[in-house]
């Protein structure tokens, strides 16, 4: 039997050149795995065509692992961060800062609206104390879009530091770090680039990031520290994560062949909008409005049909060969669906078989969510 295909965002379904590249054993001292590191920086860097003004920081664990050194390392102690808000990964930023102990202030919006500059404006212009802006540029909790390049214009011009989680947008949606000014950009290996979970990367500002020592919180998480020991041994400080390394270096290599950023972007929309034609068809309603969906992972409510339950559809649709995700919002029962990865549109059309065989199964008749959903 075959291995089910991932709609979800990271873990996600990789390539098998990039799966490969994990079949040999590395010794983190080895020159050759120096070599592979630093590799693997560059072309991170090359992306957003960074490497003028940033550094590029690897960092072993999961996204949120590289969120929290990020925000760490960067805010003192003394700082105040604002975190606009419209979904679950800007409250997972918000409570990392409550762990952290830094000040902070969130600036709310609906789940299904996108953040507003003019209102970041705002509250910059009302707040002179807050230092910096924690923003979530693909809100992987909805699937929201927000606008990072306005709001990078809105905190420059106010001279505050904007750090980015753009841990599910990055090397998918454009950003362009020469006009786009951003102090940390953070993202992991497992997901636009399509490598396997283990690592995160923060992509910051040579300047800034100079100006950090000895300011982390964390010993394991302080990225001045794992930055200046691998300018200065080309090594990590503590065990690297050798084979995820070396898988998003094969998958680095993959998304060159494919034709880069906006290469994989065509292909994430072309999933999206198979992904949202199917589903139109079957009657499910999305969760956001077509106008900010990122081409990233898609929320659908519910039906409300009393046959659907979301345990049973899952293992239906997983007995067919495709894994979903669950919803993240806590008002409306949803469920997502993951356009990234490893996947073309004809994956996505399967997909949507397997939903309506499921439906059909289950007896489910009607897709439509409850009444005021
Ligand atoms: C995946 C993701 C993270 C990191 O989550 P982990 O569970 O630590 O991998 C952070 N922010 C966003 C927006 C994400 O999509």
């Amino acid at each position: 039997m075959t291995d089910p295909l991932l709609l979800t965002p990271g873990p996600l379904t990789t390539h098998p050149q990039t799966r490969a590249a994990m079949l040999r054993d590395w010794g983190s001292w080895d020159g050759e795995f120096n070599a592979l590191t630093a590799r693997v920086c560059a072309r991170l860097l090359e992306i957003p065509e960074g490497a003028n003004t940033h550094v590029c920081v690897p960092l072993q664990g999961s996204g949120t692992f590289a969120v929290e050194a990020a925000l760490g390392t960067l805010v003192p102690p003394t700082g105040k961060v604002l975190v606009p808000d419209n979904g679950a990964y800007c409250r997972r930023i918000l409570s990392i800062l409550a762990t952290l102990g830094r000040a902070a202030q969130a600036l709310p919006f609906a789940e299904d609206q996108a953040v507003d500059p003019g209102a970041v404006d705002r509250c910059l212009a009302a707040h002179p104390e807050i230092t910096h802006v924690a923003l979530v540029h693909c809100e992987t909790g909805t699937g929201i879009e927000n606008p990072l390049h306005a709001i990078a214009q809105v905190v420059a011009a106010r001279g505050r530091g904007l750090i980015v989680d753009a841990m599910s947008s990055f090397g998918a949606l454009p950003i362009h770090l020469p006009d786009t000014p951003i102090d940390a950009l953070v993202s992991a290996s497992g997901k636009c680039l399509e490598g396997v979970p283990g690592m995160g990367f923060v992509l910051a500002r040579r300047d800034v990031l100079a100006d950090c020592a000895g300011r982390c919180h964390s010993l394991a998480l302080d990225l001045h520290a794992q930055w200046r020991y691998l300018e200065e041994t080309g090594q990590w400080r503590f065990t690297p994560p050798t084979h995820v390394v070396a898988a998003l270096d094969a998958a680095l290599t993959r998304y060159g062949e494919e034709g880069g950023q906006a290469a994989r972007l065509a292909r994430y929309r072309e999933n999206s909008a198979t992904l949202s034609r199917g589903m139109a068809e079957l009657g499910f309603v999305p969760f956001l409005p077509a106008t900010v969906q990122a081409p990233i992972i898609h929320t659908f409510h519910a039906p409300a049909d009393p046959a659907y339950h979301f345990p049973d559809f899952y293992q239906g649709v997983r007995t067919r060969g495709y894994v979903l995700y669950p919803g993240k919002l806590t008002r409306v029962p949803t469920f997502r669906v993951g356009c990234i990865g490893a996947l073309t549109p004809a994956d996505l059309d399967g997909a949507v078989a397997a939903i309506r065989a499921t439906l059909v199964e289950l007896g489910v008749r009607h897709c439509r969510p409850e009444a005021g959903a």
